[in-house]
This record gives structure tokens, C-alpha cells and sequence, in this order.
């Protein structure tokens, strides 16, 4: 083994590890976490926004959004309800274990029902980087274009639920939904699925009912 491989499995290691701890201190807290990843533009602090409107007076939410730099999004998050924690990675493209246990510092996680973390946008790496998260949802989105699963499919194999957001751009847009499903299961046969829009509401009852189906169920078996 060379001495870069060996290094860099130390790295991965180490995140795991750390992860685990995250994962046992969520448990602990009985807090239920997901992990939201999709391209920059995708539509993820939307979604987040849209989100945090329907739980909102049923689950103690907080968000946590990992960028590049500014607060914008947390300062979003904020505004629509949730105790909110910005991550600014400094350059890294990726959310790791180290940043979310710096984030989770600085939460009561006694005082929370439900974690959204926002990652930061991107396609590629951030699926290979374990948080200690409960659940890994993608956010793809129509003027992406209808080929993502099959340029990163790494990202598509790794999450254990899609949604797809900005349906109501479908009619002017060239996308072929038979096509980018089609993509999507050969990646991720029977990867649950929820086509939405942040502007006309479409499909977000669905996609809220995912969530909070999740973080019952969490609740009920403490896992
Ligand atoms: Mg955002
Ligand atoms: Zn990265």
C-alpha cells in the first residue's frame, strides 16, 4: 500500500469514527438528522425554507448550512424558523464530521426534534463523507438537465432518497423525466422519490409527510 493511500484511509477512518460519535450523541438527544445534498442552484435552501414553513408549531427543527463562505442561507433558515447554524468550510467543498460536531456544539440537542443539514453544493464529494446523519437525501432539479445520474453517479448510489425540485418548469425545459428515472434506477433501484416545486407547492405535502414520518418512526424505536 502506498504511502498516499495509507493517508488517505487514515483521513476516512478518522471522519467515520468521529461520525459515529455524532450519530450516538443524535440518538442520545433523540434527535432525527438528514443530510441534504445537491448541485449549487439545486434549490436546497428553498426546499429547506419550504420545509420549515409546514413543521412549523409541530417539530422543534434546526438547520445547519455548510458554504463556502457567507451566512446567507442560515441567515434564510433563520428567518423561516429554525435555530440556525452556519458552517463556513473555508474553501472545502464538503461537509465533514469535524464541521457538523462544531455545529453540533452549538445546538441543545435536548431541545430538538429534527436536524436538517444543508451541505455544500456539490455533486461529488460530499457522498463520500459520512456526518453521522440519520438519512442522505439528493436534491436534483429540472434545469440541471435530465443526465446527472449519469455523470455523478456516485452521489445517486449513496442517498437514500431523491427528491426532484422546480417540476413546474417541466414544460419549458428539455428534460425527459422517463430518461433521468431510468438513470436514477439502474443507480438506486426503488430509491424513493418525491417531484416537487418550491413555487407552486406541488409535491411538498408528500415530501413533509417523508419527513415527518421519519422523525416518528425515529422517535418510536429510538433509533
Ligand atoms: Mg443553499
Ligand atoms: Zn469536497
Amino acid at each position: 500500500m502506498s504511502e498516499r493511500i495509507r493517508i488517505v484511509e487514515d483521513i476516512m477512518g478518522a471522519n467515520d469514527r468521529l461520525a459515529a460519535q455524532n450519530r450516538a450523541d443524535l440518538d442520545a438527544a433523540g434527535v432525527f438528522a438528514i443530510n441534504l445534498m445537491a448541485s449549487p442552484g439545486a434549490g436546497k435552501t428553498s426546499l429547506i425554507e419550504k420545509t420549515l414553513e409546514k413543521l412549523a408549531g409541530s417539530l422543534r427543527v434546526a438547520a445547519v448550512d455548510g458554504d463556502i463562505a457567507t451566512s446567507i442561507d442560515a441567515d434564510r433558515a433563520a428567518a423561516a424558523g429554525a435555530t440556525a447554524v452556519q458552517i463556513n468550510t473555508g474553501g472545502d467543498c464538503h461537509l465533514d464530521a469535524v464541521m457538523l460536531r462544531q455545529a453540533l456544539d452549538q445546538l441543545e440537542l435536548d431541545q430538538l426534534d429534527l436536524l436538517i443539514v444543508e451541505n455544500v453544493g456539490n455533486l461529488i464529494c460530499p457522498a463520500s463523507f459520512q456526518l453521522g446523519t440519520h438519512k442522505s437525501v439528493l436534491i436534483a432539479s429540472v434545469p440541471e438537465g435530465d443526465d446527472k445520474p449519469y455523470k455523478y453517479p456516485t452521489m445517486y448510489k449513496g442517498v437514500d432518497t431523491l427528491v426532484i425540485n422546480k417540476v413546474d418548469l417541466l414544460p419549458y425545459i428539455k428534460f425527459n423525466m422517463d430518461y433521468f428515472r431510468q438513470g436514477v434506477e439502474l443507480l438506486n433501484p426503488n430509491l424513493e422519490t418525491f417531484p416537487v416545486s418550491c413555487v407552486t407547492a406541488e409535491g411538498l405535502d408528500e415530501w413533509v409527510a417523508w419527513v415527518m414520518g421519519n422523525v416518528e418512526g425515529f422517535k418510536q424505536t429510538g433509533k
